[in-house]
């Protein structure tokens, strides 16, 4: 029985983990549950799962929490609350599926006292890669992703007999990620400056939370997922590809130095991801649906456009340079992704902004945590302000 902590649990990954968890309730105990503001669905969750320990990071709705929380529920409130959860609940196995940056000072906190951490933020890694790496060497946490693709990538390298946490540099030729394309890969004639929010989030695979469904129409979502699976597997950028592969059927591939390639699929739901992360070194029959290669019958793949696209150039970009640059994109790209879906900019002002504040930005070679957060919050002013100019 594997002790989960679950973060972000009224969120679409948080949903999907408990689906797993009903799946194989031999399996797992939810013993902690934390959300940003939806406190009613967090109250159910809890009350489902008999769970006694939450935290939920915004303040107003915490309170409100506290008002309605039934007698004997242990709430932690902000987001120094989450942290408190963390460090506080017994438990083998912290799932974050928290949007945005909010994930990386849980992350650290329970990699800190050693935890395994099935990651889904991918915005941890691309922010702080290194400091998040060095912290799981060091204690002995492990990162077990989440994320589809690097979930793929994941298995792969598990058949191969490399655990997470290797560098498996030396025996991988390359890394194929493989990207939907969103709703635009394949409609040439969207004009980005016209886009509507609605059209945005009409993602056609993958049912997901707002943030990483706009990221999957600009294609930052795969920059960001680079940068991911360079710190999770230790393979150098150059050898980290993206294949546009509408079908999200196979979810990356490995090829091995001697030329042979393993690859993951299964249909596009994450539970695979999930359930795979939770009960890895293990297999486990959660009832999850077969593929019917009858019905898929093609499987297309093909490469980005990087013109049209201009976010992948600008993550990969932000990818080689390094130090502070990740970060600053990363918080660019968290605001200019909220105004639009607050319908303040045009989607082409999402890449636009991230530009020119990765532009302004004066890089900090190797910046430690305070480094990053003064980086993070000078990007997010900055994004702001950059958004205000007329165009
Ligand atoms: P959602 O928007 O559906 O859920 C986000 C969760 O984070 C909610 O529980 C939300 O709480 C919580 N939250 C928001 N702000 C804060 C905060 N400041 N502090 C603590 N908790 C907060 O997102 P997804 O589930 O789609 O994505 C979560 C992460 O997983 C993202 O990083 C995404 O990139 C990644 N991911 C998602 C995939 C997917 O299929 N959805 C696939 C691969 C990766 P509340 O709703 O109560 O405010």
């Amino acid at each position: 029985m594997k002790r989960l902590i679950l973060l972000g649990s009224t969120g679409s990954i948080g949903d999907s983990t408990l689906k797993v968890v009903r799946a194989l309730p031999d399996c797992f105990q939810v013993v902690g549950l934390a959300a940003g503001s939806d406190w009613k669905k967090l109250i159910q969750q809890a009350a489902e799962f008999g769970v006694r320990d939450v935290a939920v990071a915004d303040g107003d709705s915490a309170a409100e929490c506290g008002r309605h929380a039934p007698a004997g529920m242990n709430l932690r409130a902000g987001a120094g609350g989450i942290e408190a959860l963390v460090r506080e609940t017994e438990a083998d196995c912290v799932v974050c599926a928290v949007v945005g940056l909010a994930g990386l000072r849980p992350v650290l906190a329970a990699l800190q006292r050693g935890l395994d951490v099935a990651l889904a933020t991918k915005e941890v890694l691309v922010a702080a890669g290194p400091i998040v790496m060095d912290l799981s060497r060091r204690t002995g946490g492990r990162l077990l992703p989440v994320d589809s693709e690097h979930n793929a990538v994941f298995q792969c390298l598990a058949g191969a007999g490399i655990p997470p946490g290797a560098k498996a540099d030396a025996q991988v030729r390359r890394i194929v990620l493989t990207a939907s394309g969103g709703p635009f890969s394949s409609r040439r004639e969207i004009d980005f400056d016209r886009v509507t929010v609605k059209e945005a989030l009409a993602h056609p695979r993958w049912n997901m939370g707002r943030k990483v469904t706009i990221d999957s129409a600009t294609l930052m979502n795969k920059g960001l997922e680079i940068m991911e699976a360079h710190w999770l597997f230790g393979v150098p950028l150059a050898k980290i590809e993206v294949l546009i592969h509408p079908e999200s059927i196979v979810h990356s591939m490995v090829e091995f130095v001697d030329g042979s390639l393993l690859a993951q699929l299964s249909p596009p739901d994450m539970r695979f991801a999930i359930q795979y992360a939770l009960t890895w070194p293990e297999r486990r029959d959660g009832g999850l649906p077969s593929l019917d290669f009858t019905k898929i019958r093609l499987l297309h793949f093909e490469e980005p456009d990087m013109t049209r696209f201009p976010c992948l150039r600008l993550a990969r970009e932000a990818a080689t340079t390094g130090g502070s640059l990740p970060c600053v994109l990363n918080a660019a790209n968290e605001v200019a992704v909220d105004q639009f879906l607050e319908g303040r900019i045009p989607f082409s002002g999402i890449a636009r902004t991230v530009e020119q504040v990765m532009d302004a930005h004066e890089v900090i070679r190797a910046p430690d945590l305070e480094g990053l957060v003064a980086a993070d919050a000078w990007a997010r002013g900055q994004a702001l302000l950059a958004m205000a100019q007329p165009v």
